[in-house]
């Protein structure tokens, strides 16, 4: 653990990376980069699950570890307007591992990319002190077509797809010592990237997409300050998945807790013009829960009027150090 915050980190690290050129549409800042190939534009994304950091093994199996490391990648696809195509991956496995866990890492690994239809076409094997799989997945887009998390306009409306606030109450459970709700649970272990809902999102004219990972706040924050716009969110309106008001009452804390800051939802956050808004959202199984402003950073609007500051409201592991 460091001092330092993740996205402090990445700000010093952008001088090493390549921000233009020839062939490169979408650069470091987005959910994944997107490079021009022919006549395609294909997207990139990388994400790292550590073993006690990222999952436990008395929660998640092996299989649900594989899975969840290539859906949470087709999330990120899924959240430019893409299509998962192909897969590597990177393995960090400790000499006691058994070969027959790896190998149910590796079923789960290919029943989320039968899921999502892609392939899992390679990968490398190092011998590591902590069990720990990065998988980089590959999309496909139209060119120019990829959606950014800069776009959004004042007036846009906010739509998420999918639901929030399970993996993190579940994590509460786990973490109190508490055997934790079956479904809460699930959510944690076997995410769902929400890849057609993100085509059809994209398709409707989406200005702007992210997908939850640090936490809805902290994410609709990332789409505010890369377009340089606010945003006010109707708490009430925000899609709690079932069984998050009740852990949270449970645990004696605020549903909102988990539902704003929880992390690791893989729902889709995207603004779309005002025209458009409902209608797509209906189309998709989202809902409305806010408007993009003239202002700077998200507000969390209760119905009683009073307003929350979501900036920074979210999970940056860097700073709360492990998560389990
Ligand atoms: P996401 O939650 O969508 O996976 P991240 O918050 O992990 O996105 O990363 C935000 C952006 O910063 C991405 O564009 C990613 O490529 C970039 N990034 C993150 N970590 C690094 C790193 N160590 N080196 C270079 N770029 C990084
Ligand atoms: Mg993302």
């Amino acid at each position: 653990m460091t001092a330092e915050g993740e996205f402090d980190l990445i700000a010093r690290l952008a001088p090493f990376l390549t921000g233009s050129g020839e062939g490169l549409v979408i650069g470091a800042g987005d959910d994944a980069a997107v490079i021009r190939v022919g006549d395609r534009d294909v997207c990139l994304a990388v994400d790292v699950l550590v073993d006690g950091v990222h999952f436990r093994r008395d929660l998640s199996s092996f299989a649900d570890v594989g899975w969840k490391a290539v859906a949470v990648n087709c999330s990120d696809i899924a959240a430019m307007g893409a299509t998962p195509t192909a897969a590597v991956v990177g393995l960090c496995r400790p000499d006691d591992l058994p070969a027959a866990d790896v190998e149910a890492l590796y079923a789960g690994m290919d029943e989320a990319c039968r899921r999502y239809g892609l392939r899992l076409v390679g990968g490398d094997t190092v011998r590591a002190a902590a069990l720990a799989l990065s998988v980089t997945v590959l999309g496909d887009v139209d060119p120019d077509r990829a959606v950014r998390r800069s776009g959004a306009r004042p007036g846009d409306r906010i739509v998420v797809v999918g639901t929030l606030g399970a993996a993190a109450a579940a994590l509460a459970q786990a973490v109190r010592g508490a055997e934790p709700d079956r479904d809460l649970l699930a959510a944690h272990r076997r995410p769902e990237a929400l890849v057609e809902a993100g085509g059809a999102l994209a398709a409707a004219g989406a200005t702007a997409m992210i997908d939850v990972s640090d936490g809805f706040g902290a994410d609709l924050a990332h789409i505010c300050d890369a377009s340089g716009v606010g945003a006010t969110v109707d708490a009430d309106a925000l899609p709690a998945a079932a069984g998050v008001a009740g852990a949270a009452s449970a645990l004696g804390r605020d549903p909102l807790d988990f539902v704003v800051a929880g992390g690791d939802d893989y729902a889709l956050v995207a603004t779309l013009p005002a025209g458009v808004a409902d209608t797509t959202a209906a189309a998709v199984g989202g809902v409305v829960v806010g408007e993009i402003t003239a202002g700077s950073g998200p507000v969390l609007v209760a119905a009683d009027g009073t307003t929350t500051d979501l900036t920074g409201r979210g999970w940056d592991h860097y700073r709360a150090g492990d998560r389990t």
